[in-house]
């Protein structure tokens, strides 16, 4: 460890690993705040945040300490077992939620808690039906690909995915149609990420849970990708006041570690009975603590409100050279490049500036950790101007 090149990491892994990914030129192994250091030493401004995980930024102290001093007391006991800091990032989780979510189940990833929203909204609706939308991207595993229709992601698979419709994002016209009594959930990303951060008007979004509501149908907010604070709001259902009845959260919730989580009101609690549904790691009291962390750091640092700040800032600054608009909500946001947005990617890389790209090719995504300053924007800023001038 530490004496490996870049290409030696490289290399090792691509050997060994599944090539189910398409790697970035560099392998990287240090950070700290916003900054990332390859294996080669070079240090690059991360406005990828880790992958929409970190939110607090790279190696945070207090997430740091809270993981260390837990690992020395008890790295794992069952979710039979209860456990003081579980206890405790439980009370803290939903306090930072909006007010109509009352309980949580503890799961481990994006995919995990979307299949277990929609297993919970046909327990509590006895209806088998759920509808997604166009462009939305809710995971992999079988389950969670039955939900995705950005993309190629679900063609090769005919055999593992459900029937589930997807209706037009941003048109409830369209859901309407498809809603039926044997509806039992509407599922969507509030921000559709991966399609190119595609946000509907802010009216559609309390309008839509009205809509499903008054069919019997239950709402199912994706917010792995908005949740945590990233949006300037705790969640997209608390910024558009929008009640769905489940969100799901995984990503930023343990700044990283891994963990995920459905959140929910006490009407849907009501439904469930011991022995419904459960997970071997979900909540374990390593990933308890990091959680317990996020929160703890997301007050003390006043991160929720900052991502709305430096929002305001990335619109304000960043049209400029290849970029001609920027949508989005805080710090959730799609660069509309001029340039196939790819080719921008590779550039700003070259240039030690790490982004994401989208479905959408002229979409370049920047997702930092809450922390980012408007040093390190000004800094793409330039850079954008550098691309621009050749
Ligand atoms: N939902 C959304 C909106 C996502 O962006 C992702 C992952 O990128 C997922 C679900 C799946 O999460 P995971 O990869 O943790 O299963």
């Amino acid at each position: 460890m530490g004496t490996m090149s870049n290409a030696a990491v490289r290399t090792l892994e691509d050997r060994f690993a599944l090539p189910t990914y398409a790697k970035w030129p560099a392998a990287f192994v240090r950070g700290r705040g916003c900054a990332l250091w390859d294996a080669d030493g070079r240090e690059y401004l991360d406005l990828y945040g880790g992958h929409c995980t970190s939110v607090l930024g790279h190696a945070h102290p207090r997430w740091v300490a809270a993981i260390s001093e837990q690992a020395a007391r008890l790295g794992f006991t069952s979710n039979v077992a209860s456990n003081d800091v579980r206890a405790l990032f439980l009370e803290r989780l939903i306090a930072f939620s909006p007010d109509h979510i009352a309980r949580a189940f503890l799961c481990n990833s994006g995919a995990e808690a979307n299949e277990t929203a929609v297993k919970l909204a046909m327990q509590v609706t006895g209806r088998d039906g759920v509808v997604a939308m166009t462009g939305g991207f809710h995971g992999r595993t079988a389950g969670a690909l039955s939900l995705t229709h950005l993309g190629h992601y679900r063609e090769r698979f005919p055999a593992v995915v459900r029937p589930v419709a997807a209706a037009p994002f941003g048109d409830l016209d369209g859901l309407g149609e498809l809603l039926d009594d044997d509806t039992a959930a509407v599922i969507l990303e509030p921000i559709q990420s991966m399609a190119g951060v595609r946000v509907a008007r802010d009216d559609y979004y309390p309008a839509l849970v009205d809509l499903c509501h008054a069919n019997g149908t239950l709402v199912i907010f994706d917010e792995v990708q908005t949740g945590m604070g990233r949006l300037g709001a705790s969640f997209a259902a608390e910024l558009w006041r929008a009640p769905a009845d489940l969100l799901t959260s995984a990503k930023g919730l343990g700044n990283g570690f891994p963990m995920a989580a459905v959140l929910t009101t006490e009407e849907v609690a009501a439904h469930v009975r011991v022995g419904d549904h459960g997970t071997t790691f979900g909540g374990g009291p390593l990933a308890a603590a990091a959680g317990l962390a996020v929160l703890e750091v997301m007050a003390a640092e006043g991160l929720v409100e900052h991502a709305a700040t430096m929002g305001s800032v990335a619109h304000r600054t960043l049209v400029r050279g290849p970029v001609t608009g920027v949508r989005g909500r805080g710090l959730l946001l799609g660069l509309e490049t001029a340039p196939p947005a790819a080719e921008l990617a590779r550039e700003l890389f070259a240039r030690g500036i790490v982004t994401g790209t989208s479905s959408d090719p002229h979409v370049l995504r920047l997702m930092p950790p809450l922390v980012v300053g408007e040093a390190e924007l000004e800094h793409l800023a330039t850079a954008l101007d550098e691309v621009d001038g050749g």
